[in-house]
């Protein structure tokens, strides 16, 4: 496999935005697709399906934002066949159109109730429409891979003829397999246009697809961030990009180390959670568990990690539970920054073992605050909760008021919010602005127990200037729990600003 031949560099669509979006229950907006425009520009994607102009005003709106704002990456925009798609796509100010046009009989003849020859004849006259007006153009097969392929090729040579610039073939409801992508490829790949990649992850098979297609010829792979899309979703960035840098050595341009935190941002923006085992970017891709793999890390971390968690802008986490022995621990006190001695060590140990007979699960913040008692840096907090009320209903704002005590000094503040634990939030926040400015980048909660009583966990992600923490509380008032959370997140936060100006002042 290795020695794959890749003459030219490989590019990238990515198609997070129009493709990513078509998924069932995604709506972004301007401002977030623009967000996200940006992490995929600075992550150095050659080209960026910004939406598909037709759709509505607020998808214009969206793609012609993202068109002005300056990015290096070509802007696309989907389009039928229809030179009123081309007149709109230009008005938003696009680079290029990605010209999609059905190609197998089932697409034309169910879906356009059209024949082969008016399709060709229609891809013909978009293409030369949009060449006239300046586009970039790539004509795509739709459904290509249900398609009679000597027919997918006359059209190909008829749109190259007509101007088109690129071809796609898509695997729409992802019925590909890596044999018969490389056969196809092989095949259009001298057909004398770049030619892309648009896969299906119908049956998990999307990134292999797309890499058999690459190495057979394939220029342009099209992919989403978290594998987002229609149905079981498209080939995903992140594996594509990480399976040709780590599996086949190949350069392929893009800021590997930046996946991770664009992962967050979409999963964030879009509601759609990452699965714990994702490869790559869900949660548990650099988590090991306490057992005979940590004393393997402790020596190499090869001898269980394929890549490094770095590489993707990750960092290597390690659960620990009763099983957890001395090794699992010095590895995770290592990840933590934290130099402990043999005996402290030993304590650690010993209350992680206790945790782990009570059949808690031993996270990364308990693990923090064990250490931080054995190694005695414990302080008082600088933030404390005296006083929250809450109040909420189907007909007022949310609003929250809390009295804090900060260093020693109460303070006063009410807050609103689109609901209660936001308007308790909020109120905090403003109880301690001027002195602490926190912001909230992630909030999730789990349901420990089932039922309306059941005991909830909170985590947050935090941040003051440059520095990011992981804070959690846990109760069975939603709030409450949330309140903690912060509170805690914004009490580390503070005492790691305090120690870095000690250290500063000490050098
Ligand atoms: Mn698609």
């Amino acid at each position: 496999m290795r020695g794959i031949d890749l003459s030219g560099r490989i590019r990238f669509l990515d198609t997070t935005l129009r493709d990513g979006e078509q998924t069932p229950g995604v709506s972004l907006g301007i401002d977030e697709k623009l967000t996200i425009a940006q992490g995929l520009d600075s992550l150095r994607m050659d080209v960026i399906e910004a939406g598909s102009a037709m759709t509505s005003e607020g998808e214009r709106l969206a793609i012609k934002a993202i068109a002005n704002s300056g990015l290096n990456a070509e802007i696309c925009s989907y389009v039928r066949a229809l030179t009123s798609d081309i007149d709109i796509a230009l008005a938003c100010d696009v680079d290029s159109v990605h010209l999609v046009v059905p190609v197998s009989d089932l697409h034309i003849k169910i879906k356009l109730k059209a024949d082969r020859e008016s399709v060709v004849r229609m891809a013909v006259d978009v293409t030369d429409y949009a060449k006239e007006h300046g586009l970039i153009v790539e004509l795509s097969g739709e459904d290509a891979s249900r398609s009679d392929l000597d027919f997918l090729a006359r059209l190909y040579r008829a749109g190259i003829e007509a101007g088109a610039d690129r071809l796609a073939f898509c695997d729409t409801v992802g019925v590909l397999v890596p044999e018969v992508a490389a056969e196809i490829f092989s095949r259009f790949s001298r057909l004398g246009a770049p030619i892309s990649i648009h896969c299906h992850n119908d049956f998990g098979m999307a990134t292999a697809n797309t890499i058999a297609a690459l190495r057979a010829g394939a220029s342009q792979a099209h992919v989403t961030v978290n594998g987002i899309g229609e149905r079981a979703g498209n080939a995903s960035l992140e594996e594509v990009v990480m399976a040709l840098e780590s599996l086949y050595q190949i350069d392929t341009g893009i800021r590997c180390e930046d996946i991770y935190q664009l992962s967050r941002t979409v999963a964030r923006m879009t509601g759609l959670l990452v699965a714990p085992n994702k490869a790559i970017v869900g949660e548990n891709a650099f988590t090991h568990e306490a057992g005979v793999h940590v004393h393997g890390l402790l020596a190499d971390t090869n001898t269980y990690e394929p890549m490094h968690p770095e590489s993707v802008g990750r960092k290597r986490r390690i659960v620990l539970g009763k099983h957890a022995g001395r090794a699992s621990v010095e590895l995770a006190m290592r990840e933590f920054g934290l130099s402990v001695t043999h005996q402290q060590l030993d304590e650690i140990v010993a209350r992680v073992k206790e945790l782990g007979d009570k059949g808690k699960r031993v996270s990364d913040v308990d693990l923090q605050s064990i250490a931080d008692t054995v190694l005695s840096i414990q302080m008082e907090p600088k933030v404390k909760l005296e006083e929250l009320t809450v109040v909420a209903g189907n007909t007022v704002t949310p609003t929250a008021s809390v009295k804090i005590l900060l260093a020693g000094n109460e303070r006063l503040e009410a807050g609103v919010g689109v609901g209660p634990v936001d308007a308790a939030i909020n109120a905090i926040r403003r109880a301690i602005s001027g002195v602490a400015d926190v912001r909230l980048d992630e909030y999730h909660v789990d349901a420990v127990t089932g039922g309306t009583n059941a005991l909830v966990e909170v985590w947050v992600t935090m941040a003051m200037a440059d520095r990011k923490i992981t804070a959690r509380g846990a109760g069975a008032d939603i709030i409450m729990a949330s309140v903690e959370a912060v509170l805690n997140g914004i009490n580390r936060l503070m005492r790691l600003e305090e120690e870095d100006i000690a250290k500063c002042r000490k050098a």
